[in-house]
C-alpha cells in the first residue's frame, strides 16, 4: 500500500500501557493466554458483545486515552499506519454517505493493550479487534497483526487495514440502523438462526471494507500490486471454517457466526470491485 503521505485521522485514542479500570484493580491477560485465547475466541466468531456481558458496563470506569501526536510524528509506524487506514475511511465514507443527502459521523478508534474498558464492557485482546456501537468506537490490540501473519497466514500492510476497514463496516451498519435491526430480531429467533443472521452481518462488513478499497484506489491510488490479494487471503484465513479446522478439526456450519473464508472473500471482492453499497445486501442475497 502507498500509504505514508496519507492525511492521519484526529479521531485515534492511544490507550497502550493502561490499565483497564475493574473494581479492585486492573486487568492483566498474560500473552500465552492471549494467543490461545485468540485462537479459541474471537476468530471462532464469539461475538465480543455475549463476552462482555459478563461484565456490567457501569462498573467500568471508562478513561480516555492520549491522542495520537498528529501528521505521523508518534515514531510508532504501525500506529501510523492504522491512523491512515482511519482517515482513508473518514474520506470515503464521507463522500459515500453525502452522496445520499445523510452526513457520516466518523468512529474514533482505541488502541489499547491487553485488556480495555468500553462501553460495551471489558474488552480483551483475546478476543481480537472489536467496533462497540455504544461508544461507537474501533478497539484494536496491534499485537492482532503479529497473529494475523504468524498464526493465519496472512502478512501485508493490506490485510492489516482490512481488519480495521471491516470494523469501520460495523460502524457504517449501526449509523445505518442495521446493527440494531439484527440484534432485535437474534433476540427473537432461534440460537442457529441468530448465527445465520449474525453471518449475514458479518459478510455485509467485509462487502463494505471491499467498498473502502475500491474508493481508497479509484481517489487516491492506495493499492499496490499484490494489495487485493493480501486482504483476500486475510478474508479466507479469518473464515469460521479455516479457524475451527485448525482448533477443533471439524467444521461446524451451524455455528458460524462470520462466515466461511470463500464466503468472505466473496462479500469483500464484492465491494471492492461495484465500490457500491447497495450490492452489500447479504440480508437479500440467496446465496452467500
Ligand atoms: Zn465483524
Amino acid at each position: 500500500m502507498r500509504w505514508e503521505r496519507g492525511r492521519r485521522s484526529e479521531n485515534v485514542e492511544d490507550r497502550r500501557g493502561m490499565r483497564a479500570g475493574l473494581p479492585g484493580g486492573g486487568v492483566r491477560v498474560g500473552l500465552g493466554g492471549i494467543v490461545v485465547l485468540l485462537v479459541a475466541g474471537y476468530l471462532l466468531g464469539i461475538d465480543p458483545l455475549t463476552l462482555l456481558a459478563g461484565v456490567q458496563a457501569s462498573q467500568i470506569p471508562i478513561e480516555s486515552g492520549q491522542p495520537l501526536p498528529p501528521n505521523g510524528a508518534s515514531g510508532d509506524p504501525l500506529a501510523d499506519f492504522v491512523s491512515v487506514v482511519l482517515a482513508d475511511t473518514e474520506d470515503t465514507w464521507n463522500e459515500l454517505f453525502a452522496a445520499s443527502g445523510q452526513g457520516y459521523r466518523p468512529p474514533r478508534l482505541v488502541l489499547f493493550s491487553d485488556a480495555v474498558s468500553s462501553a460495551c464492557g471489558l474488552g480483551q485482546s483475546a478476543m481480537g479487534p472489536f467496533y462497540c456501537p455504544l461508544d461507537e468506537k474501533v478497539y484494536i490490540d496491534l499485537g492482532f497483526y503479529r497473529d494475523l501473519q504468524d498464526r493465519f497466514g496472512a502478512p501485508g500492510d493490506f490485510a492489516q487495514a482490512y481488519v480495521i476497514a471491516h470494523e469501520v463496516g460495523h460502524h457504517v451498519q449501526n449509523l445505518l440502523g442495521i446493527s440494531e435491526q439484527v440484534q432485535r430480531r437474534r433476540q427473537q429467533v432461534s440460537e442457529a438462526e441468530g448465527n445465520r443472521l449474525s453471518v449475514r452481518l458479518e459478510l455485509q462488513a467485509d462487502c463494505l471494507a471491499g467498498v473502502w478499497a475500491h474508493h481508497a484506489d479509484r481517489s487516491r491510488q492506495l493499492l499496490e500490486q499484490g494489495d487485493v490479494e493480501e486482504g483476500l487471503r486475510a478474508a479466507a484465513a479469518i473464515g469460521d471454517d479455516r479457524i475451527q479446522r485448525r482448533t477443533q478439526g471439524e467444521v461446524v456450519p451451524e455455528s458460524f457466526t462470520h462466515g466461511s473464508g470463500d464466503q468472505r472473500v466473496r462479500w469483500f471482492r464484492t465491494g471492492l470491485e461495484t465500490g457500491d453499497v447497495e450490492s452489500c445486501d447479504t440480508f437479500r442475497a440467496d446465496r452467500l
